[in-house]
This record gives C-alpha cells, sequence and structure tokens, in this order.
C-alpha cells in the first residue's frame, strides 16, 4: 500500500491517526480497535509507531502496520460482536488484540502458532496491554501447526493469515462458516505473493479473488522456521 515507510507517529494514538488520515483505515471500529492495543507493547517501543514490519525473533515479523488495518478492514463486517475468529500464525499477539477488541464480550478469538516461544510472548504482550481479553477468555492462544486451523472452535467468521501459503490449507476452508471470510498470502517463499480473499456463501460455496501483490514470512514447518 502506498503509505509504507512514510508513516511516523510518536505514540500509538499518532500512529493510529495518521492511518486513519490516509484513509487505509475506514470503519470507525477499526480505528477504536487500534487505538485501544498499544502497538508498542507488541514490538520494539523505538520503532513501534513506524508503519514497517519488524523482526520479533525465531524468524518471524510482526506485519507493518497498515497492513494490519487492511486485514482488519477487509475481514470488517466479519468481526462483527460476538463473532469467532482464527488468527494462523499469532506472531506477536498485536493483530489477534485488535480482532479480539472488534468482537466485543461475547466474541472469541483463536491465535494459533506454531513456535511455543512466540506464544509465549504473545501471552505476556496481551497480558501487559489488555490484560481482560485473556482473563474473559476473549482470547486462546494455542500452539499448534495453523495450516490444520483448529477444529475445537470452528467454524469461525473470520480467519486471518499472517503468513503465505504455498496454497490454500483445505483445513481453513472447511473450518470457515457459512457467511465467513478468510484472508490469506498466497505464494512462494521470497517470491511473489498475493493477498486472496476467500468468501464462503451461506450456501457454502466459495468465491475466491486476488486482492494485491504482499510479502509475507512463508507458512511453514517448524522446524524449518528455526533454522531460519
Ligand atoms: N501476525 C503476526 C505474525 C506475523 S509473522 C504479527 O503481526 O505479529 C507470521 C507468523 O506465522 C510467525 O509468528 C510464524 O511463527 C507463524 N507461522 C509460520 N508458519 C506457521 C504454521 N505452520 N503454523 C502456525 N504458525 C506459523
Amino acid at each position: 500500500m502506498a503509505s509504507f515507510g512514510r508513516i511516523h507517529g510518536r505514540t500509538n494514538h499518532d500512529l493510529v491517526q495518521h492511518l486513519k488520515n490516509a484513509h487505509i483505515i475506514k470503519s470507525d471500529r477499526v480505528y477504536q480497535a487500534m487505538i485501544s492495543v498499544d502497538r508498542g507493547k507488541y514490538t520494539h517501543p523505538n520503532h513501534a509507531y513506524i508503519d514497517t514490519p519488524q523482526g520479533i525473533g525465531y524468524g518471524a515479523t510482526i506485519s507493518a502496520p497498515h497492513m494490519h488495518a487492511h486485514a482488519l478492514e477487509l475481514l470488517e463486517d466479519k468481526l462483527h460482536s460476538g463473532a469467532k475468529a482464527l488468527d494462523v500464525g499469532s506472531g506477536s499477539g498485536y493483530l489477534t488484540a485488535c480482532m479480539a477488541k472488534m468482537l466485543g464480550q461475547d466474541g472469541l478469538v483463536v491465535g494459533i502458532e506454531h513456535i511455543p516461544e512466540l506464544q509465549a510472548i504473545a501471552t505476556e504482550n496481551i497480558q501487559h496491554d489488555n490484560p481482560e481479553l485473556l482473563r474473559s477468555g476473549r482470547i486462546e492462544l494455542i500452539v499448534g501447526d495453523g495450516r490444520l486451523g483448529y477444529p475445537k472452535r470452528a467454524p469461525y467468521d473470520a480467519i486471518h493469515v499472517g503468513a503465505a501459503a504455498k496454497e490454500i490449507p483445505q483445513e481453513l476452508i472447511q473450518q470457515l462458516a457459512p457467511g465467513g471470510r478468510l484472508i490469506i498470502p498466497v505464494g512462494r517463499e521470497c517470491a511473489d505473493q498475493t493477498l486472496i480473499q476467500l468468501d464462503k456463501t451461506m450456501n457454502g460455496q466459495v468465491q475466491q479473488k486476488s486482492l494485491m501483490g504482499v510479502v509475507f514470512v512463508p507458512l511453514t514447518d517448524k522446524e524449518r522456521q528455526y533454522r531460519s
């Protein structure tokens, strides 16, 4: 997106306001969610309010703020009050927390991450920022292979995948509720990747469209990522 690298905020509020002024954040619900989750609690505070991705260890990155805003905008009407969502590759826990804010008191977000150390870091980050999201059970952080989804809590109204898949895992499509939406980057490692939106109609048909070119770390095997 056009804003990459140009937005420098001094505070979380500043950053989110800039994203709104640049029309990357359009909906008030996305705005409120991003205001209420302090990115500075999820990555190094020196760079937290700059619109750029950052390494968070173990071969993972926290996506750039404009990418998170964009993902929340794409899923906005599926992240309604009381809905259920799955965040695959939850990493820092930042987007998981934003999604939980949008789902309200009766919603549930499952964050699934295959690196146990990152799951522990995400738990700590959310605990630091918005402890009630964990205490109330509105967020569950699971260690596991996100390519298999998390059938225990399925079906999901919204599924976000934060890492690039070679192809769309069938399990994720199966675990999407009728009327639900999946957002997933698809493509080879370090090559052109495309952000795909997949919608399941109320009668279970699947419709897919390509949204834009993106760069994400791969959705891969744990052992491979530890070696990277
Ligand atoms: N959305 C997160 C992290 C993005 S980086 C954030 O913005 O903070 C992508 C994440 O996907 C990494 O944390 C990586 O460890 C995780 N990941 C990669 N392959 C995975 C898999 N097969 N199952 C679960 N998580 C995976």
